[in-house]
């Protein structure tokens, strides 16, 4: 069984790095970088409307600073994670600040919308130094990397967090496409383009999205109304047409019984356990022995989202946690789902 977890990100406004700081802004339309949080409320409440109308819950990814500005109450019932405080790149922080900075975002989610249990780095950003400050949080899942979709995509075991990777491809002319729908937003992808990319995946699918962007693209400024239905509708005709292929929605939620990690996902009936952290690790080291690569790597501090530093062989494969740049092939594809998204290839290969 395969999941769709839809994602968003509750970044500030169209945000952007600005330079010798490290508080991102929202792009300057004229009136400077500061910060603007108006089209991420709006937005938000577009999402939330959308994930109701389809019957769904999602996964949220909450900036400390943007759960303090906007009215975010109505998301607590889906899954809440957190993305820095002020969308800062946390792998430039030094140690004191950057467990600092994650104690306060997740503060500040935890009393506006509720305890967040999963993280996404800004800029999608994190090393394992990173990953261990989110962990002593005890938020135990993440979704800051990508994977291809030429490979098994279910959740993995990552520096003792359970990691969701966002799905990256190649499309049949040969153009990569992430799981982000940015381009969607920004006039440069179609709906058909992600549902394609789901059907040619192997496992599961992580949809990333901004909230900003269902109300505001980076290119046209703010929508007209006719525009930003228009968005509201695309994002719906992606997760309605996932879920055709056969798909089971999933959301970023970590519980734990007495000895086994699980993955709830939204639906009646539907609960997946993934095993007890030891079980999952040593099951998934004979599978995808690309992935017990890279725990290796990081445990001797090598970085593993740094472009091409994992040494490859045999069937090892590797991964990025940030640029995307990592070499990665897709195993040839034999399943009629492959079979009917003929063309479409691993994102790097
Ligand atoms: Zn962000």
């Amino acid at each position: 069984m395969r999941r769709l977890y839809y994602t968003a990100d509750i970044d500030r406004d169209v945000n952007v790095r600005v330079p010798g700081r490290v508080a991102a802004g929202s792009l300057d339309r004229g009136f400077g970088d500061a910060p603007r949080f108006s089209s991420s409320e709006r937005g938000l409440g577009a999402i939330l409307d959308l994930l109701d109308g389809i019957g769904i819950r999602g996964t949220l990814f909450f900036e400390g600073r943007t759960s303090e500005v906007i009215d975010c109450a109505r998301a607590a019932g889906h899954s809440i994670g957190v993305h820095g405080y002020d969308h800062e790149d946390l792998t430039s922080l030094g140690d004191d600040h950057l467990r600092g900075t994650l104690a306060r975002s997740f503060s500040a989610v935890s009393d506006r919308v509720g305890r967040p249990v999963c993280s996404r780095a800004p800029y999608m950003t994190a090393d394992a130094r990173v990953l261990s400050a989110v962990r002593r949080l005890g938020i135990r899942h993440d979704s800051s990397s990508y994977t291809d979709v030429g490979s098994p995509s279910e959740p993995f075991l990552l520096e003792d967090m359970v990691e969701f990777p966002v799905n990256k491809a190649r499309d049949p002319g040969g153009k990569v496409i992430a799981a982000y729908l940015w381009p969607m937003h920004e006039g440069r992808r179609g709906p058909g383009d992600y549902i394609a990319m789901a059907a040619s995946a192997e496992g599961d699918i992580v949809i990333a999205d901004h909230s900003w962007h269902m109300v505001e693209t980076r290119d046209g400024g703010v929508m007209s109304r006719e525009d930003a239905d228009r968005a509201s509708d695309d994002v719906r005709r992606v997760i309605e047409g996932i879920l055709d292929i056969g798909y089971r929605p999933g959301v970023i939620r970590w519980s734990r019984t007495s000895s086994s990690w699980t993955v709830p996902v939204s639906g009646p009936g539907w609960r997946t356990t993934i095993g007890p952290p030891g079980a999952v690790g040593s099951r998934w080291t004979g599978r995808r022995p690309r992935r017990a690569s890279c725990r290796t790597s990081m445990r001797s501090r090598r970085p593993c989202a740094s472009a091409g530093s994992i040494p490859r062989s045999g069937r090892t494969r590797s991964w990025a946690l940030s640029r995307g740049s990592l070499p990665a092939r897709g195993r040839d594809g034999r399943s009629s789902t492959r079979r009917a998204a003929a063309g479409w290839s691993a994102w790097a290969s």
